[in-house]
């Protein structure tokens, strides 16, 4: 049998490790250390279940697991061959038997593309990453594709940047391949800071090969010899796993000096931020890089032309490198017939809130907002309403039960006043004050601005200032008007991301729950 037990950061918080020893101990102490393989893997999405623990060749996906219970599942299911029913997550059981989680409603509807080895290896093993294709596709390119067959094929497949901005990841690398400068970098921005998001960091911990074998091959196709991670502190497991891969990488000759004696050359490292929201903008990463104040600089000129110590560089989020290599295995055209027109392939959302299911969700372009938080979310808990729900985090919006029906793309997001973000999608229910929700994320985006531009510096300040006297019974009706035009001039003037999409949050809300704010006003509470 084969043991897998949840290593991603949100099993650990509870008490995976714990659960891994006590498994380790007690298949000792039954003798059958040669039979079972214990395997701590990377994140299976349900995170709302953990410490989760699958048995395969069964595939009995138990949940909520306590050391305590480690015991049983040794004796009754690892000695004797019987499942533990009361540890079974409880959607796996059915009348007519035990169900596949692929037959669940947290499962059934997603696909996991860039998610498709967190949960299933032991990302601290390359052995594994490779039994499943791993640096099939780096090969593939080295040795039988030219650079541009590299860019025809990324450009073909229509991937589009999964940080948030959406920009064809194709496009972006003929930028670069285009400079001739003969150094270039390829960079990964790991600096994912969204409140309530976590698609990046459970990729890093659970395939970080993926993010390596994908950078090389860039690094190919544009001509960089060097790639830059540049992780954030706060994510010591991802950093830990990161090196390892690195690390195993080199060893196997799989990332250094002439990679499959193709006569390329290429290695990453890694660079940890402090954990500044806004060196996750590209122009301010590099500049951390660099070991400057991390802070935006005008575009142009683009990293792409002149980036990282004023080299082309390519910046692309974990999650779009994640994937890269299953492109090439797959082809272009298989990877442009997942999702929507114009928008390829899927998308990894951090579902968090008042949500059934908080956890991670992989689901192909064009599925409904609708179909992710009922289907797939499991709903709203306790018998309340859903009220509204923000994507694209501080730099999103809230969105109402009128826009459920919407399929979830980069484009149908920003038409509703919103944006795809990386990745965020926090859920409320009937009982949230949405004045209070724009201040939460408003407060944020105060407390992340780096201070570089005025309307950014001030504005967000002074928006800030209002939304309180409004909270505090002391608003008036100009107010929302003063709110709405400030969030407008700021939104149009502010040097960089942050604070031009700062105010979108209040913006969106005062659109979508004038009546609130209103409300705050008139009852004066
Ligand atoms: Fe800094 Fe805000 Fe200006 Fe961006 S918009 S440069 S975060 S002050």
């Amino acid at each position: 049998s084969q043991v897998l037990v949840c290593g991603g950061t949100g099993c650990t918080s509870s008490g995976s490790n714990g659960i891994l020893e006590a498994l380790q101990a007690e298949v000792k102490k039954h003798d059958i250390e040669n039979e079972i393989e214990l395997v701590k893997t990377g994140c299976f999405g349900l995170c709302e279940l953990g410490p989760i623990v699958i048995v395969y060749p069964e595939g009995s996906f138990y949940s909520q697991v306590k050391v305590d219970d480690v015991a049983e599942i040794v004796e009754e299911h690892l000695v004797k061959g019987r499942i533990v029913e009361r540890l079974l997550y409880s959607e796996t059981v059915s009348e007519d038997g035990i169900k596949s989680l692929n037959d669940t409603g947290f499962y059934k509807k997603q696909m996991r593309v860039a998610l498709r080895n967190c949960g299933v290896i032991d990302p601290g093993n390359i052995d594994e990453y490779l039994a499943l294709d791993g640096y099939k596709a780096l090969e593939k390119v080295l040795l039988h594709m030219s650079r541009e067959e590299v860019i025809n094929t990324m450009k073909e497949s229509g991937l589009r940047g999964r940080g948030g901005g959406g920009f064809p990841t194709g496009l972006k690398w003929e930028f670069a391949a285009k400079q001739t400068n003969p150094v270039k970098y390829m960079i990964c921005n790991a600096d994912e800071g969204d409140p309530g998001a976590f698609m990046d960091r459970s990729i890093l911990e659970g395939d970080p090969h993926s993010l390596l074998e994908a950078m090389a091959i860039g690094g190919y196709a544009v001509g960089a010899n060097q790639g830059y991670i540049y992780v954030r502190a706060e994510y010591p497991i991802a950093v830990d796993r990161l090196e390892v891969a690195i690390k195993q990488a080199r060893e196997y000759g799989l990332i250094g000096k002439n990679i499959f004696e193709s006569g390329f050359d290429f290695d990453v490292e890694v660079r940890l931020g402090a954990g500044a929201f806004v060196c996750g903008e590209e122009t301010a990463l590099i500049n951390s890089i660099e070991g400057k104040r991390g802070m935006p600089n005008p575009k142009p000129p683009f990293p792409a032309v002149s980036g990282l110590w004023e080299k082309p560089s390519i910046i692309n989020n974990v999650e779009t490198y994640a994937n890269i290599p299953v492109i090439f295995n797959n082809g272009a055209e298989w990877f442009k017939n997942i999702g929507s027109e114009n928008n390829a392939g899927t998308k990894v959302f951090a579902l968090g809130g008042n949500i059934v299911n908080t956890g991670l969700v992989e689901i192909p372009m064009g599925t409904t907002l609708r179909e992710v938080i009922f289907e797939i979310g499991g709903g709203i808990p306790n018998g309340k309403k859903f009220k509204a729900v923000q994507t694209g985090g501080p730099s999103g919006g809230a969105l109402t039960e009128a826009n459920l029906d919407t399929p979830i793309d980069y484009d149908n997001l920003i038409k509703l006043g919103s944006m795809m973000g990386s990745g965020g999608m926090i859920v409320m229910d009937e009982d949230t004050c949405m004045v209070d929700v724009a201040k939460f994320f408003l407060e944020f985006t105060v407390e992340e601005s780096c201070g570089k531009c005025t309307p950014c510096r001030v504005g967000t300040k002074r928006l800030l200032e209002i939304l309180e006297k409004i909270t505090e019974g002391k608003g008036t009706m100009e107010d929302l008007d003063k709110l709405e035009k400030l969030g407008k001039q700021i939104k149009a003037t502010s040097l960089c991301g942050l604070g031009q999409t700062a105010p979108n949050p209040i913006l969106s809300t005062l659109k979508n729950f004038r009546h609130e704010y209103e409300a705050h006003i008139i009852d004066k509470s």
